[in-house]
């Protein structure tokens, strides 16, 4: 059977239909902003393809909001979200895609370490029948030594422990069919590993490698110990395995115990009385107390998600927006 060709993609008979929406999540982007919609702009000018692009502002301090102001006069193919307060690249995402109406839509960093020209071969593959064509990177030179390992272990781990897939060197840059983004956004979760919800989704899908390059200007908004965070929602929002090993952990223990505690009341028996033995004490206080507190974490890590979940909050609170009317519904 010859695989259907979806020519037909981009060709949607409604006027208010973009082909192409384009995400973009910023958080304290001033410096790079100029540059962005300079080279963005110039690529999809030539591109020829109907777009819009939803610029999502996360509650950035600087003059970001500004800009996107100015950038929405120019051109009102430039939407804008602006949120009450930052919340998040994952939660900015989620926003961009519950507002973004194009038949195909792609998110891509503020900083242009997504470059947008991809954009050109993502359209070709998801006019071949793709709904997900998702951008790999080759290698990872522009990272420091440490990010790379801490990226690799991050990936072994977690594809260990979840019962999907996710891809390895992929970040949120990829390029997604409607039917996939309305798949993404009946999943209302507030644990948003958008890489896992992406994967979770389904679809048939494929890559493109390309050459990560340094950011083009301000500085990156991750630092390692909200990479940290991140990869405990990456892990904890798609596997239960932590919990199980806790358990493990504690039988084993208690097994070891058991052990201990028979070959402890044998000697007492056989030997009398035997005072002394407080370093074997200290170290079995010490192990048992550690690994309860481990253990308990470890629960606490998904209680408190679990708790999140069950407050029900809206994930985000859009304070003002620019080209999108109404201006409700973008606030679930
Ligand atoms: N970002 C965001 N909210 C945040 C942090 C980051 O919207 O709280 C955006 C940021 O503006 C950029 C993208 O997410 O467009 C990726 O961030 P960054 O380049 O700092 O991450 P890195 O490339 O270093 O992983
Ligand atoms: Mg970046």
């Amino acid at each position: 059977m010859s695989t259907p060709t979806f020519l037909s993609r981009g060709t949607a008979p409604d006027q208010n239909v973009p082909t192409l929406s384009i995400i973009v999540p910023m958080f304290n982007e001033e410096e790079v902003l100029p540059v962005l919609f300079e080279r963005l702009g110039q690529f999809l000018d030539q591109l020829g393809e109907s777009h819009e692009i939803i610029c999502v502002n996360d509650g950035s301090t600087d003059a970001t909001a500004r800009i996107l102001a100015a950038a929405h006069e120019r051109d009102d193919r430039i939407k804008v979200l602006n949120f009450s307060r930052n919340f998040g690249k994952e939660i900015a995402l989620t926003a961009g895609l519950d507002a973004a109406a194009g038949e195909a839509v792609v998110p891509i960093d503020a900083d242009l370490q997504d470059p947008p020209e991809l954009i050109e071969t993502f359209l070709e593959k998801w006019r071949e029948g793709f709904d997900v064509v998702y951008a790999v990177r080759r290698h990872r030179d522009s990272d420091t030594a440490m990010k790379r390992w801490t990226a690799r272990k991050f990936y072994q781990v977690i594809n260990r422990l979840s019962g999907v897939p996710i891809p390895a060197n992929t970040g949120d840059f990829r390029l997604m069919d409607r039917r996939v983004v309305q798949a993404v956004g009946q999943l209302r979760e507030h644990n948003r590993f958008m890489k896992g919800l992406f994967a979770w989704v389904g679809f048939r899908h494929t890559e493109v490698a390309y050459d990560r390059p340094e950011r083009a200007a301000g500085q990156t908004k991750f630092n390692y110990w909200r990479l940290w965070n991140f990869a405990l929602d990456g892990i904890t929002g798609f596997s239960t395995v932590p919990l199980r090993i806790a358990g493990y952990v504690g039988m084993l223990t208690a097994l070891a115990a058991i052990i201990y505690g028979v070959f402890l009341i044998s000697r007492t028996l056989v030997y009398g009385v035997d005072v002394p033995g407080y370093a074997s004490l200290m170290v079995a206080v010490l192990l048992i107390g550690g690994l309860q507190l481990v253990v308990l974490g470890v629960i606490g890590e998904y209680l408190g998600r679990l708790y999140a979940e069950a407050q029900k909050r809206p994930l985000y609170i859009v304070e003002s927006s620019l080209g999108f009317e109404p201006l409700d519904g973008h606030s679930s």
